[in-house]
């Protein structure tokens, strides 16, 4: 079974007769986001989507933690943020296009802040992708005091929670610790500040803080010590309190946690233990879901290539991102290096969902169920997918390698007949996407140029190899080849002469390309004009 299947049959389970559903996945928008921040997205989008189809009313709630201090500068940033940090995210500046703190504009509007700053970018692939979850803030919810009467909550048990904390997770905290922390009136830092008493009635509250100088290693606390009401955004929730507290305000029915959180007697343990004991609230349905990493540190580094969640999608077509994250098990790790033939291999896979999906898969002993889903959950736009032909992407970057090729009358012969309008639109999407592989990813393998002269290496090349080209080139004029075909041709003549495979290979790449290996030889040599092979052959001496 396609595992989101799988999972909503789980919640139908645990929610027996249950018609609608929130389903809800946040981000702290800290700097640009990356990559492996898209698969909570798109697991919890997914399983929103399939309950639907299944008839339920499912709803996918995506909050922006912009509330969450200040608490690590980005490399590529100034160091002129630092003393920004301990502040909540939204009272920070966005950044100019030079890394600097862009003050001016934060000033004349405060919505022009870090936090959305980044938080666009991140919402912007993921509209691209087809999802469509409804965004909030959590400094919103703050403001309207949708918090409010669970910090009066909270502010009535500070030792239970710190003992629950202790049992869990094993943090100590301060006896006079309190489960709240206040935006600093003087400085504005909301990391730095404890609040070390409270008094008063629920709903009306007050509480004493301290800006502490030394209470995170990341920011300084200006030493202000005050009394304040607690509402409307002055506290904050310390973020396992607040996570606890988040559920219920929806409140939430299904709530995975990626791997960092979902350890025992990690963050979303504590959560739990305290939404069941302090609130007296069933916590959500839970999965754990593994990270995705995207390429290595190697990669990046040699070609200057980021992975953020921007740079990865304009990298691939959203189908194929979708794809890459829908096909794997939550459970499962997505390690991907789209080095080398990895990005060949993930369009072979997505083609082979999709004949499938068509009904013209040739896969043989298999269930197709699994590969049908996935192209399902793939598709940005589900109602709407038209039926078309798929041309392979590894030929597609090859036939863009040899620029005396009409593109379109090579995927006309791929194809075997006419294209349709949806075809050619499709061809034209890898076309693009390909340029890009080759640009960015593409190795030494894949990549070629067919010289205009016959190259120098081609000097050494032996007697054998020489007759072996002469071959070909006979080869080549007693009929019109298809490209198999004569890639089967070729493999005899080989067999006929003295020559290993390799060597009798080297000497057709040798002078053609100038190098020892480049694409299968029965397509590269069909895809080629007949007459300059043939001379180019003969010309070897
Ligand atoms: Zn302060």
């Amino acid at each position: 079974m396609f595992w989101a299947d799988q999972i909503v049959e789980d919640i139908e389970k645990a929610f027996p007769g249950k018609k609608s559903f929130i389903v809800r996945d946040e981000k702290t928008p800290s700097g640009r986001v990356h990559i492996g921040s898209l698969r909570g997205v798109v697991i919890h989008a997914i399983i929103a989507q399939a309950l639907c189809e299944k008839g339920y009313d499912a709803k996918f709630y995506y909050e922006m933690n912009d509330a969450d201090p200040m608490d690590g500068l980005p490399s590529n940033l100034s160091k002129n943020f630092e003393k920004f940090m301990g502040r909540p995210l939204k009272d920070v500046p966005p950044p100019d296009e030079k890394g600097e703190p862009n003050e001016a504009a934060f000033e004349k509007d405060p919505t022009n802040n870090f936090a959305n700053f980044y938080a666009a970018e991140f919402m912007e692939v993921i509209t691209n992708l087809g999802f469509k979850p409804i965004f909030y803030k959590s400094s919103d919810l703050y403001k309207e005091g949708k918090y409010d009467s669970w910090i009066d909550t909270v502010l009535e048990k500070p030792n239970e929670i710190r003992l629950a904390y202790k049992e869990i997770s094993g943090s100590e905290k301060r006896e006079e610790w309190n489960p709240l922390q206040i935006v600093c009136e003087n400085c504005g830092r909301v990391g730095t500040t404890t609040v070390v008493s409270s008094t008063g009635e629920a709903g009306n509250k007050k509480v004493v803080y301290e800006c502490e100088p030394h209470k995170v290693k990341w920011a300084v606390g200006c030493g202000h010590k005050g009394e304040t009401t607690p509402y409307k955004g002055r506290g904050k929730l310390p973020w396992k309190v607040e996570w606890a507290v988040k559920w219920n305000i929806w409140p939430v029915d299904v709530e995975g946690a990626g791997k960092d959180h979902s350890a025992s007697g990690g963050s979303h343990d504590v959560a739990e233990k305290l939404c069941r004991e302090i609130l007296g609230k069933e916590p959500p349905f839970y999965f754990p879901y593994e990270f995705f990493t995207f390429g290595g540190a190697k990669m990046s580094s040699s070609k200057g290539l980021g992975a953020s969640a921007k740079e990865v999608a304009d990298t691939l077509p959203p189908e194929l991102l979708r794809f890459l994250m829908v096909r794997t098990w939550p459970h499962q790790t997505i390690d991907f290096d789209p080095s080398g033939q990895t990005m060949l291999r993930l369009y072979d896979r997505h083609d082979e969902s999709a004949e499938a999906y068509f009904g013209r898969s040739k896969l043989e002993n298999i269930s197709l169920d699994d590969l049908k889903r996935a192209y399902h959950f793939s598709q940005v736009d589900p109602q709407n997918v038209p039926n078309r032909f798929f041309p392979r992407f590894s030929r597609v970057a090859f036939l863009l390698q040899i620029p005396s090729l009409i593109f379109e009358e090579e995927i006309k012969k791929l194809k075997g007949s006419e294209l349709t309008a949806e075809d050619l639109k499709e061809a034209q999407q890898r076309k693009e996407y390909a340029q890009i592989w080759l640009k960015k990813f593409a190795d030494e393998n894949s990549l070629f140029t067919v010289q205009d002269s016959l190259p120098e290496k081609a000097k050494d090349l032996t007697a054998d190899q020489k007759d072996f080209l002469h071959k070909i080139a006979d080869l080549l004029e007693s009929k019109k080849w298809q490209g198999e075909e004569l890639h089967g041709a070729i493999h005899e003549l080989r067999k006929a002469s003295p020559l290993e495979a390799k060597t009798a290979f080297q000497a057709i790449y040798i002078a053609l390309l100038g190098k020892e290996s480049g694409p299968q030889a029965g397509w590269f040599l069909d895809a080629l004009d007949k007459k300059f092979v043939v001379t180019r052959f003969r010309t070897v001496s």
